[in-house]
């Protein structure tokens, strides 16, 4: 049967970011704009707080950024069981400079050493599994284009 974000969305969401899900297992990194006035919105929601309009758009935009902060979880949550298995894991916040500053949440997948704030990473959309709750994911990965630089940012 044909993926569908539908029959696995979690219910008691606002649904603002549907869109940003439906993208994603569509293989698309989308992130909501005001259609007016152009503000990034996100976290998605529904009216921009900056010029009050309702129109958003959902642009493509690359899932490159960098680690604004992360945390490793060494305990098995009540509600990510699916992801016992996995403890310790790494969580990271990675800001995208060219999207307004958004912060988007994902697992990270690298060495130890490379996880910091500040670290230039780049996003991995994954399918649908059991572990993302039956959906698409942002996985964030080391960047090899800017992380040979000794300090970790960009290569002057
Ligand atoms: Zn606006």
């Amino acid at each position: 049967m044909e993926y569908s974000f539908e029959q696995a969305k979690i219910i008691g969401g606002i649904g603002a970011d549907d869109e940003y899900w439906r993208s994603l297992s569509r293989g698309e990194f989308r992130l909501s704009r005001c259609a007016v006035c152009k503000g990034w919105m996100w976290p998605a929601h529904f009216r921009c707080a900056q010029c009050g309009a309702w129109e958003l758009e959902w642009v493509e935009v690359e899932p490159r950024g960098t680690v604004f902060t992360w945390t490793r979880s060494w305990y098995a949550f009540d509600r990510v069981k699916e992801r016992a298995e996995d403890v310790p894991y790494v969580t990271a916040l990675v800001e995208l400079a060219h999207a307004g500053g958004a912060r988007v949440l994902g697992m990270f997948e690298g060495p130890d050493e490379v996880i910091r704030i500040g670290a230039p990473v780049r996003g991995e959309i994954r399918p649908p599994t059991a572990k993302s709750k039956n959906y698409p994911s942002i996985v964030w990965v080391p960047d090899p284009a800017v992380a040979r630089a000794p300090w970790g940012g960009a290569a002057p």
